[in-house]
């Protein structure tokens, strides 16, 4: 409650700022560069829903800005359309190649990704040079400040439309990250794999992310092909790119006003960078500065020398280079790529990351309130569509999953029966994960068939399986780290938005009601597994063995006819496992059929209706817990296996 009144107040302060801005300073260089900062601004916001949420490397931005740039210039040089259809325009074209760029990223991650995305481009930069019967090539186009009713607006006037403009972005942008489309961009970077079995479509939503960034890059260039009024190929370089990348790290990703000081460092840099005079002034600052913190630091003993050698060195050095230099244009590449080492190393979180963990180390230990948990109906009383009649719910016929000369599983059978547990145990090694990861569909077995529900599993997509039903946890936690435990949920809970982002821009009454109901429910699966009070924290600070618990939740938000559960105790204090053996038959009693995955037989045994036992990959045992547990085989595999018998 307190921080948003905050954060109202910061935001009618930068309000006023910007309103009062050119009134203030009516140097019209002065409302040009900020302008320009504003346009910046309208770019990355969107590069960093690429860079930042879905963590996809891109070197392609400045191409889509000029794209965005060029259409308008195009627009409006040959066939003299009025603004307001070149901005649509700019951003649906530039939409369109944002697309196109995607493809890469479906295929590659990574180095591989940003060469590719660099090579994008440069494509971009050498066709508007070289297709002259469009873009007059080299020479530029020049375009006049937009004209309405016959009035063409001045500098002080473009200003002002920048500005609403980017507000407006600003406002759709952090919508669209605070919705269920910006929780499946963060989560398909922390963890693809559990993103698609929540049945969060990876490959959609990346393909999404770049779309919704690329129309961002296409206003932003039309903005500035108006702002500057003339535009050349040569504006969108590889330093234009590099810059842009730069100042989303710098600024400080995941945060729109990371955006906003990034732009303003795209802006001032290069002019930074070419008076020297400046440069020296602070580098020598920046040395001293760094200087006496290493020294403040070394006194209080809370940095080795090691630590502090390295950045009082670098920035020494610096400081020294800079008056060695004569002429500082030549040197402006080396610079800006040391000062992205240094940024990479020492900044991780950028410069708002940076304030954060300051403001927090001084203002900790009022910082403490906790939203009290309301009163949540429990999810186990509000999900009550128990027992829908018996029968084969999952059948898998012989199942063969070769990796390599390896049969990890070898002509296995499996069927489960509704509303049963079916426990799954076999020693270390044995094929059970690999079972899992064939009836979700990550694995595509070598031959065999899986049906649920009567339809066929093979060759569907795990976000479509996961839709169709059949929810997971991982054995190895695939939490989406980065995001709190209730977001983490609100992935599970995907499928429960139709809300489309027009719905999600504008909030319309039906994304609310959709938000509002997927929250409570998530609220009350946090209940269900006895997370409330660690609902707002971040899932990579939870226990080990919470955060196995909090993956259970998530996958019951898929509202799943299956659960798989792969190995639900491991890291969980044995103190805890008759509350988990507690939990899974209640979400069995709920009518949600449960195969549970163990190596310990006796956590297995007291609940399970039905024991399969898997060993090198053959099933060697079937049945009742009890007659499993006197099964010759069993004991041979287990006590010849390994020692985890008990
Ligand atoms: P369990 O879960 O029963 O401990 P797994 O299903 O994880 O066993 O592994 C079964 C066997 O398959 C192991 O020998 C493992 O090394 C192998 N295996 C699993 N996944 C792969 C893979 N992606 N590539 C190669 N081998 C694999
Ligand atoms: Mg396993």
């Amino acid at each position: 409650m307190k921080t948003k009144s905050k954060s109202y107040l910061l935001m009618a302060l930068g309000l006023a700022a910007l309103g009062l801005f050119p009134v203030l300073v009516p140097n019209p260089y002065y409302v040009h560069l900020v302008e320009t900062i504003l346009i910046y601004a309208i770019l990355l916001f969107g590069l960093d829903i690429v860079v930042g949420y879905t963590g996809q490397v891109s070197l392609g931005h400045a191409g889509l800005f000029g794209v965005g740039s060029y259409t308008a210039g195009v627009l409006f040089f040959k066939l003299g359309l009025p603004f307001f259809l070149v901005i649509p325009a700019a951003i649906g074209v530039t939409a369109l190649f944002g697309a196109v760029l995607a493809l890469p990223a479906l295929r590659v991650t990574g180095p591989y990704l940003a060469m590719v995305t660099l090579a994008f481009g440069t494509i971009i930069q050498i066709l508007i040079n070289e297709m002259t019967f469009l873009t007059e090539g080299p020479i530029g186009i020049k375009v006049p400040k937009p004209v309405f009713y016959g009035h063409k607006l001045n500098e002080v006037e473009y200003f002002y439309l920048v500005a609403v403009l980017m507000v407006l972005a600003l406002v759709v942008v952090h919508r669209i990250l605070k919705s269920h489309l910006g929780r499946a961009f963060e989560a398909l970077r922390d963890s693809p794999v559990a993103c698609d079995c929540m049945g969060v479509s990876v490959y959609a939503h990346k393909v999404y992310a770049f779309v919704i960034s690329a129309g961002l890059a296409g206003l932003a260039g039309a903005l500035y092909t108006y702002s500057e009024e003339y535009i050349s190929p040569n504006t969108y370089n590889f330093e234009l790119t590099i810059m842009f990348l730069l100042a989303v790290i710098m600024g400080g990703r995941k945060t729109r006003s990371g955006a906003l000081i990034g732009a303003v460092i795209v802006v001032m840099l290069p002019s930074l960078l070419s008076d020297i005079e400046l440069f020296r002034k602070i580098a020598t600052v920046l040395a001293v500065a760094v200087g006496g913190m290493a020294i403040y630091n070394y006194l209080k003993k809370t940095r080795t020398v090691r630590e502090l050698a390295v950045p009082v060195l670098a920035t020494t050095a610096m400081a020294t280079f800079s008056f060695q230099l004569e002429n500082i244009t030549d040197w402006r590449l080396t610079i800006f790529g040391l000062m992205t080492l240094f940024v990479v190393y020492y900044l991780q979180d950028g410069v708002v990351g940076f304030a954060r963990e300051l403001f927090l180390r001084f203002a900790k230990p009022a910082a403490e309130e906790r939203s009290s948990a309301s009163t949540v109906r429990a999810w186990s009383t509000a999900h009550a569509e128990a027992g829908q009649g018996a029968g084969v719910l999952l059948d898998a016929k012989q199942v063969l999953m070769q990796f390599g000369g390896l049969r990890a599983l070898n002509m296995v059978d499996l069927q489960v029966v509704r509303g049963s547990i079916h426990g799954l145990i076999g020693p270390n090694g044995s094929g059970k994960s690999t079972m899992m990861n064939v009836l979700t569909g990550i694995y595509q077995p070598t031959s065999g068939q899986v049906q649920f529900n009567g339809l066929s599993v093979a060759g569907q997509t795990p976000s479509r399986i996961a839709l169709s039903g059949i929810a997971r946890t991982f054995q190895n936690v695939q939490l989406f780290g980065e995001m709190t435990a209730t977001d983490n949920v609100l992935v599970g809970l995907h499928h429960v938005y139709k809300s489309n982002i027009l719905d999600v821009a504008l909030g319309t009454p039906r994304y609310q009601r959709e938000d509002a109901a997927a929250r409570e429910q998530a609220a009350s699966l946090l209940s269900f597994v006895g997370l409330t009070d660690m609902a707002d924290e971040q899932a990579r600070n939870l226990p080990y063995g919470r955060q196995r618990l909090l993956e259970i939740a998530r996958a019951l938000g898929l509202n799943p006819s299956l659960l798989l559960l792969d190995e639900p105790a491991a890291g969980l204090p044995p103190a805890d496992l008759p509350e988990l053996m507690k939990m899974v038959q209640k979400i069995r009693d709920h009518g949600i059929t449960v195969i549970l995955i163990e190596h310990h037989m006796d956590v297995v045994m007291g609940i399970s209706d039905t024991v399969s036992v898997l060993d090198f990959g053959q099933k060697i045992a079937e049945g009742k817990p009890a007659d499993v547990q006197r099964d010759p085989a069993v004991i041979e595999a287990y006590l010849g296996g390994s020692a985890d018998a008990h």
